[in-house]
């Protein structure tokens, strides 16, 4: 038995939702437990749990965004998120919910199988430690 946890495949999947999403910076208060959807395991969505801590400008968007505490995330455990790439966990969310079952339709069938951790390839961490998804890089889409 091993405590590491499995190093997920790269497998860059299209994630139309996540841009279009219309979600507003109050939707989230600080002290909300949330997940960023990463990609596909054992047949469901896996992602990175986070905390919301204050307000923060997200400037990869320049909007206003959220800074997350990720208890797992070693140097950059704090980092700053646009709020349409978040989903509660610490509530029934309606609205959280409609998105998550969108993006479990639309990915679930196109990594079907086994247990294999899937990164789907839509975020990445700038040095000023924003996370950015795929189509908000500028230049991008
Ligand atoms: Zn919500």
């Amino acid at each position: 038995m091993s405590l590491t946890p499995p190093t997920p495949v790269f497998a860059p999947t299209p994630d139309p939702l996540t841009p279009d999403r219309d979600i507003t910076h109050a939707h989230f208060r600080a002290g909300d437990t949330v997940v960023v959807l990463k990609g596909v395991a054992g047949g469901e969505l896996w992602g990175d749990a986070m905390r919301v801590i204050t307000p923060s400008w997200h400037t990869p968007t320049d909007e206003n965004g959220w800074r997350l505490r990720d208890a797992t995330g070693g140097a950059q455990s704090y980092i700053t998120a646009h709020p349409r790439y978040l989903v509660h966990l610490s509530r029934r969310c309606p609205d959280c919910l409609i998105h998550l079952r969108a993006m479990e339709d639309r990915l679930l069938p196109k990594h079907t199988g086994d247990n294999t951790l899937i990164d789907c390839g839509w975020y990445t961490t700038t040095a000023l430690n924003q996370l950015v998804h795929i189509a908000d890089v500028r230049g991008g889409r």
